[in-house]
């Protein structure tokens, strides 16, 4: 059995990056104004994240890494909305199958904090009182130590940690309220400051010629209950940018988010694309948050809830494609 659950956590959980998003996600959704990853050997050495949201109640130890244990379904309405979220309560289960998890949480209403060690599912030893501020810190070592062939196919750590230093800049971007900050090998990849400026962060971690030409967006259905805002920046010639990006001098950023979750999303860039690629355009920086009522999509279609079905996506399509049209016209000629 721990073979099976050993394989489908490394399922949910196929990249070190994958992990570094679910601990996010933990985070924000713990109300953390403050997130800081620290990863080492692309994440397979070392993967650390700490926050400083509410914590994790003592009695809560025995259960968190058990599959299906989540504090955040609390009725039975509340399975009828989990679609958003996935699947719950597997996150933390999963890490702890392939990798050796310590955690350290305090509440504010706690006079000290309490830690635990997970492996497999469970929590192998009585939890002890320890120092730590408000908040929690997750640490997972030795990620795949007991998936040899996946961490021997990690060997390789370039392109990990740059996964890694992508998504922690999509959220730095997309929660300009919120403090975020990345070591990679001790030494700090960056740091944003949490102080709800958008464009400061963009100028930090993008530059700011870049950060000089972004302009907001924003489109409310309130027939198909959504509500569509971003960010873009102002679109140069397609030929342009190619010699651009064959220089490698720009890099471009395509950002999603949905209802608070990043994910890859196609049917979201294709209204986009279509616009900007009939005037042969480009756009170098790209960041939008759809906000849509929960059982409208369904991101239940694959474990790392990086895709999602939308219930009217036609629809959904067509009315971004007409916005974004208006919006190119009138704000860029
Ligand atoms: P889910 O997020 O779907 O509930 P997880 O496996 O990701 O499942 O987390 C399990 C539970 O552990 C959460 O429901 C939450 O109660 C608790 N938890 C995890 N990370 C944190 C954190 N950073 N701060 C507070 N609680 C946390
Ligand atoms: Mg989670």
């Amino acid at each position: 059995p721990d073979v099976v659950n050993r394989m489908a956590a490394g399922e949910v959980l196929a990249r070190p990056c994958n992990a570094i998003k679910e601990l996010i996600e933990n985070s924000l959704d713990a109300g953390a104004t403050e997130i800081m990853v620290n990863v080492q050997n692309a994440g397979l050495k070392l993967l650390q994240v700490t926050d400083n949201g509410k914590g994790i109640e003592r009695e809560d130890f025995d259960l968190v890494c058990e599959r299906f244990a989540t504090s955040k379904l609390h009725k039975f309405e509340d399975l009828m909305h989990m679609k958003t979220y996935g699947f719950r309560g597997e996150a933390l289960a999963s890490l702890s199958h392939v990798a050796k998890v310590n955690i350290v949480s305090k509440r504010a209403e706690d006079k000290c904090a309490y830690q635990g060690n997970f492996l497999d599912g469970k929590l192998i030893a009585p939890t002890k009182p320890s120092a730590g501020k408000t908040g929690t810190c997750i640490t997972a070592t030795d990620l795949f130590y007991n998936l040899p062939t996946r961490r021997n196919k990690m060997a390789t750590h370039g392109e990990e940690t740059k996964a890694i230093h992508d998504i922690l800049v999509r959220f730095a971007i997309h929660r300009p309220d919120v403090s975020f900050a990345l070591r990679q090998n001790q030494s700090s990849d960056f740091r944003t400051k949490g102080d709800g400026s958008f464009r400061d962060v963009v100028c930090n971690l993008l530059g700011r010629d870049l950060a000089d030409t972004v302009v907001p967006l924003s489109l409310e259905s309130t027939r198909l209950k959504f509500k569509f805002t971003g960010n873009i920046s102002k679109p140069i010639a397609s030929a342009t940018a190619k010699l651009a990006q064959n220089r490698k001098s720009s890099r471009s950023f395509f950002s999603v988010f949905i209802n608070g979750r990043s994910v890859r999303c196609d049917i979201l860039k294709q209204p986009i694309d279509d616009v900007l690629q009939n005037r042969s355009l480009f756009c170098q920086f790209c960041s939008l948050h759809l906000e849509i009522d929960e059982t409208r999509i369904d991101v239940n279609v694959h474990p790392t809830k990086s895709s999602v079905i939308f219930l009217e996506k036609e629809d959904i399509i067509d009315e971004i494609r007409n916005y974004f049209e208006n919006f190119v016209s009138e704000i860029f000629g």
